[in-house]
């Protein structure tokens, strides 16, 4: 059950409600978000809303039964929007691009890149400063000093950055200088990271976790809205599967299922989720068709040399050519939504 309540409810409003919604056998967990307070109700038994509908100080009541509430489209059908200002938004009903190298290498490195999101009226630039890798030889990252670089040349250009933080510490030397938080597919469970992402004001991407199913990749994103923050974003990045062929197999039947089951945006991330550079065109449009509201990847001005997944990057020439694509697919995707 959701209880959303009314700006103006007074303590005494909220302490009876609570005590009543606790007699007919549910737990109560009050959330507060930058947008709204809510009482969340957690138990089986079966009720007549319109026993306590009527009491003050209530804006609107729901059952959902699912396991995740919050992020759920059973009490808000309205899409969430995005709005990392400037005009740039990852919402419904709109293509969001995000394109970058996976690792951010040099100060030339990131003038290039965003050299070449510039050209090709890409908003939004990807890239890691704190990398997660398999093995503990490969190149880590830049750090915080890489980030502040980019964030000069970013703020300059008027593009925004999305960056993976891996851990609770990183979240307030990094807030000044990030417009998307991006939450691994290695930390999508890692529970004190949401909590503590749901206590700051910035967006926050997660990303399906490496054999995360679609309901747990929902409730993380449930941790970060129960913690107070409602700016979220969820990522297909593919799962591990018994097929290796592929670096993942990227699931697209994931896109409309989060759609239908959440009011949240959904991106599509086909390099991680084929991992061969070769492929990552169709996938990405693929992903588009599927109704993805953004796609996310990989680009570097030579792939071979990048330090990080150039397997799956794409040049600048092969992403021109993606963006322009991702929109014309999105373009036709449009007409078939009037159908
Ligand atoms: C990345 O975006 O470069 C990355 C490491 O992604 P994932 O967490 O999906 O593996
Ligand atoms: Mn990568």
């Amino acid at each position: 059950m959701i209880v959303q309540l009314k700006e103006d409810i007074s303590e005494i409003q909220k302490d009876s409600l609570i005590q009543e919604i606790n007699q007919i056998g549910y737990k109560i967990t009050e959330v507060k978000t930058q947008l709204g307070d809510y009482l969340v109700g957690i138990g089986k038994k079966e009720f007549d809303i319109r026993q306590i509908g009527q009491k003050e100080g209530i804006q609107d009541i729901h059952i959902v039964s699912d396991e995740y509430k919050l992020v759920s489209k059973k009490w808000k059908a309205k899409p969430t929007s995005i709005d990392l200002g400037d005009g740039v938004y990852i919402k419904d009903g709109d293509m969001a691009i995000m394109a970058g190298p996976c690792s951010i290498e040099s100060e030339e490195q990131i003038i290039k890149v965003i050299n070449h999101l510039q050209e090709n009226g890409i908003k939004m630039m990807r890239g890691g400063v704190f990398k997660p890798r398999s093995s503990p030889y490969a190149f880590r990252g830049l750090g915080i000093d890489g980030l502040k670089l980019w964030y000069d040349l970013a703020q300059e250009a008027g593009i925004k950055i999305v960056t993976e933080v891996m851990q609770v510490s990183q979240i307030e030397e990094m807030y000044p200088y990030v417009d998307i938080y991006q939450v691994g597919a290695r930390n999508t469970q890692n529970f004190n990271l949401l909590d503590e992402l749901g206590k700051v004001d910035k967006t926050v991407m997660i990303k399906r976790g490496i054999s995360g199913t679609i309901e747990e990749l929902l409730q993380s994103a449930e941790y970060v809205f129960s913690g107070g923050n409602e700016k979220l974003i969820l990522c297909e990045r593919g799962i591990r599967t018994y097929e290796k062929a592929s670096r993942n197999t990227l699931d697209l039947n994931a896109v409309p299922i989060l759609k239908a089951k959440s009011h949240l945006p959904v991106v599509v991330d086909p390099s991680h989720g084929i991992g061969i550079r070769e492929y990552v065109p169709q996938m990405a449009l693929a992903g588009v068709m599927a109704g993805a509201d953004g796609i996310i990847y990989e680009t570097h001005e030579i792939p071979e040399k990048a330090y990080s997944d150039g397997q799956q990057t794409l040049d600048f020439d092969q992403s021109a050519l993606l963006a322009d694509w991702i929109r014309k697919t999105f373009a036709m995707r449009k007409t078939f939504d009037l159908l």
